[in-house]
Parts: structure tokens; C-alpha cells; sequence
């Protein structure tokens, strides 16, 4: 989400003839949009702004703006706090941000406008992508869950949903512009709703119907609501990704209700074997917390025996640290932080072991990645991803990149696969090749 609130940043300055620079020194305008759901972004961010002494002090026309969550949060005392920022602005506001460089100019003035409700929709301002050929498409922001440990409701407000007809007339331009990867968007998209009867399954089943829609993501889905349909919807339709991620977190029931998360291991597991049956494919993602404040070892384990159950392809691993504001920072935190790291360390090694054996399951396979850049790890290779997420390096042209290439797997990692790139043999009349749900396989005829 806060990716795609810089695309619109850009995009509004753009409009209002802005150009961006990847020289920091000709920039006029820097901002910092930031995101608070990860450890340390407040003090990461501050080192920033502190690394901008010198280049205040040379350019007195510089302004520097703080957007998103830390922006919301912080408010006034942002400005209080560091001498460098010369405007915040929150996620409510960004239409604003224009207005505000120039008020900023003309009255030399610090300011800050970070209103609790929105004042405009996101989506009503012009974006602008960083990517011709992979999209995000937001159905739906703020959430009204109030997991414990979670600062989004108190900085994105409440859930909202986009009018149908919007979201599916924005997929259509979307497509037509050439996109070929289409990301829904929304902090809970499974309790998307349109006021009209229509939810998520009937948007997704819309978003797919669009001729030449050829691949359609969403995230992120809440244990709670993700429904059967949905799962029963990604198995039929072949241009929707066989990639879930649906966060656990915990795999203490005790831990889960602390954590306001409104469903139980067993209801996750049963979700989980749904998935894994009706779409043998699909590759499952998760976020897993350690040492949520009265996590005994007792809870501990429940959640490395859900690792064990649930063989997630990949998950996300954070020791718990409070965010002020929330329910849990509230709370005593009991666990101290050697014991978070060693649990961390211990769950950490046990989901890259069950990572790698996934991937290496794929050796031998052909498969079909949308190429998206050279790869960060070796510049003489590229890198894309699979229908169902896994991220493929292989030897390539840049031409190649924003295309659909077959891939032949030949090693495997825990975080990725390495391939070749497949050039089918010339087929005879025994020999054909058919693409079968995003991957290419030879059949016998
Ligand atoms: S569902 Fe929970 S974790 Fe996700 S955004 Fe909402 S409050 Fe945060």
C-alpha cells in the first residue's frame, strides 16, 4: 500500500510538472513516505533527515516532506522533533501535497496536514507507475480488525471499498495499457464489499473476465474471511496467480486471541488443506510474530508445529516490538529480546529448510516467469517470478524483461530457483507443447 501511495505521489507531482531525479542534490522537493509496520522505520527515518544537515544548509530552497504513517502519527511533533522537515503530510492528505509545497515557498513556512479522516480518495489522484508492465490496483483502504500489535487502523482509519464499476473500469484501462500483472489491493481484501451484495469472489471474478487480463494477484487475505469460493475461484480461472498469502502470525490459539485475530489454529488448518487440495499449485506465503509479549514456550511451539503442518513455501519472521499507539504496547512486554531472537533464529531455520525442499521440487521443471528486472544477486542474469510467486534468476537479454519466458529450473535455493531459459524442441508429431494453468509442459500425443 505504501508503494503504491508513492506511485501516486509522483503521479500528482508529475501533473503538476515535477520531474524526478535520482541525483538527491538537484532535487527541490525530497519526500520520505514512510511505513511504521516494521521495526526501527521511526529511527531509520530520523537517521535520514539528520543526513540532510549539509545539504539544507547549501540549498536553502530545499523542501523536505515527510508522508505516511510516521507523518500521521507524529504530526506537529515531526517538526517539533527534526529541524530539516519543512512539511508532513498523512495518507489523508496526500491531494494536498501540491498545495502545501507552495504555501511552504510563498509564506516560508513549516507546515503540517495530517487529518484523521480522508479528505479525498487515494484513488481519485493520477498515478504513476514504476512499472509498464506489473500494477497495483487498490480495491479497498483502511482496516477495521485491530489486531493488538497493528498501528494501520489508527494511521489508514477505517475500511472503505471502492465502487465496483470503479475498480473493474480501472482494470480494464489497466490491460489495455499493456499491463500484464494485476495486484488487487487492500489490508483485507476478503471483506471487500460494494454496499450492493457484491464482495471479493464476485470483483475477483470480474477482474477476470477481463479479455487479455492475463494475471491477477491480490493481497492480503484474513484467515477469517477467506472463503471457499474465493479458493474454488483461483482453481478454475487461469489468469488468477495460485499464490496466497495469508498471515498465521501465531499458531497459539491463546496467542491468537490475545492478538484480536478472530480465528483459531484449527480453522487456519482447515483452510490450509481446502487450499492445498482444491489447488494442488498454489504456493502459500505467511507472516509469523515471535515473542508476542506472553508467548510462553507452550505457544511457541504450537506455532513451529503449525510451520510443520501447513509447509509454508515462504513466511515472513519478525520478533515482536510494540508500536506505540497500539493495543500491545500497552501491555507488559514479558519476553526479553534474547529469547524473541532465539526463537526468531529457531523458526527462521526451520521455514528456510522447508522453504528449500519446495524449491528444489521444481528442478527439472519448465515454467513460465514474467521477467521483471536483472537480478539484484548477478547483474549477467534476470529475474521474474512464477504464476504462483517463486522468484526465478536465470541467464537473459533485458529485452526480455516485462515478457513471459519459459523457464527450464535447474537449482534451487530457499528464497529462489535458478533456471535456463527453455527453448522447446521442434515439435514432431509426437511432440507438443501446451500451456497448461501458466506453466508450459510436453505432452505425448
Ligand atoms: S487485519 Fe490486523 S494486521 Fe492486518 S491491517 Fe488490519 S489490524 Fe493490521
Amino acid at each position: 500500500m505504501n508503494k503504491h501511495d508513492s506511485e501516486r505521489i509522483a503521479g500528482l507531482l508529475s501533473e503538476c510538472h515535477f520531474q524526478e531525479t535520482l541525483e538527491i542534490g538537484q532535487a527541490e522537493v525530497i519526500i520520505y513516505n514512510t511505513c511504521s509496520v516494521r521495526e526501527n522505520a521511526d529511527n531509520r527515518l530520523f537517521g535520514h533527515l539528520s543526513q540532510l544537515a549539509s545539504l539544507k544548509e547549501r540549498k536553502r530552497s530545499l523542501k523536505v516532506v515527510v508522508a505516511g504513517c510516521i507523518a500521521q502519527k507524529m504530526k506537529e511533533d515531526l517538526l517539533e522533533r527534526s529541524p530539516h522537515v519543512d512539511i508532513v503530510v498523512g495518507p489523508n492528505d496526500l491531494g494536498a501535497l501540491p498545495h502545501l509545497i507552495r504555501m511552504s515557498e510563498e509564506k516560508k513556512a513549516r507546515l503540517c496536514q495530517a487529518r484523521d479522516k480522508p479528505q479525498q480518495e487515494i484513488t481519485s489522484l493520477p498515478s504513476k507507475r514504476k512499472s509498464a508492465f506489473k500494477a497495483w490496483l487498490p480495491i479497498m483502504t483502511g482496516c477495521n480488525n485491530f489486531c493488538s500489535y497493528c498501528i494501520v487502523p489508527y494511521v489508514r482509519g477505517r475500511e472503505h471499498s471502492r465502487p465496483f464499476e470503479e475498480v473493474l473500469t480501472e482494470a480494464q484501462e489497466l490491460v489495455d495499457d499493456g499491463v500484464v500483472e494485476i495486484t488487487l489491493l487492500g489490508q483485507n481484501v476478503n471483506s471487500y464489499h460494494d454496499g450492493n451484495g457484491r464482495g471479493f469472489f464476485h470483483l475477483l471474478e470480474a477482474v477476470s473476465q477481463i479479455e487479455g487480463a492475463k494475471r491477477i494477484r491480490f493481497a492480503t487475505s484474513h484467515p477469517k474471511d477467506l472463503s471457499p469460493e474465493v479458493i474454488d475461484l483461483i482453481a478454475q480461472r487461469e489468469n488468477i496467480c495460485n499464490h496466497i498469502h495469508l498471515p498465521l502470525q501465531s499458531g497459539s490459539n491463546r496467542i491468537l486471541s490475545h492478538m484480536n485475530r478472530k480465528y483459531t489454529r484449527e480453522h487456519f488448518l482447515h483452510l490450509t488443506s481446502l487450499i492445498q487440495e482444491r489447488i494442488p499449485e498454489a504456493a502459500l506465503s505467511t507472516d509469523i510474530i515471535v515473542g508476542y509479549l506472553s508467548e510462553e514456550e507452550e505457544d511457541f511451539w504450537d506455532t513451529v508445529d503449525m510451520l510443520k503442518k501447513c509447509r509454508f513455501d515462504q513466511a515472513f519472521i519478525f520478533e515482536f516490538s510494540p508500536r506505540p499507539g497500539t493495543t500491545a504496547s500497552m501491555m507488559e512486554d514479558r519476553i526479553s529480546k534474547a529469547e524473541k531472537q532465539r526463537r526468531f533464529r529457531m523458526v527462521n531455520d526451520l521455514q528456510k529448510e522447508i522453504s528449500w525442499q519446495k524449491n528444489r521440487s521444481y528442478i527439472g521443471r519448465c515454467i513460465t516467469v514474467l521477467v521483471e528486472g536483472r537480478s539484484k544477486k548477478d547483474p549477467g542474469e534476470i529475474s521474474g517470478r512464477t504464476d504462483n510467486n517463486k522468484v526465478v534468476n536465470f541467464p537473459g537479454s533485458s529485452e526480455l524483461i516485462g515478457k513471459m519466458v519459459s523457464v527450464k529450473i535447474v537449482d534451487a535455493g530457499a528464497f529462489s530457483l535458478k533456471g535456463i531459459a527453455h527453448v522447446p524442441r521442434r515439435t514432431t508429431s509426437h511432440e507438443n507443447c501446451v500451456i497448461f494453468k501458466g506453466e508450459l509442459q510436453r505432452i505425448s500425443d
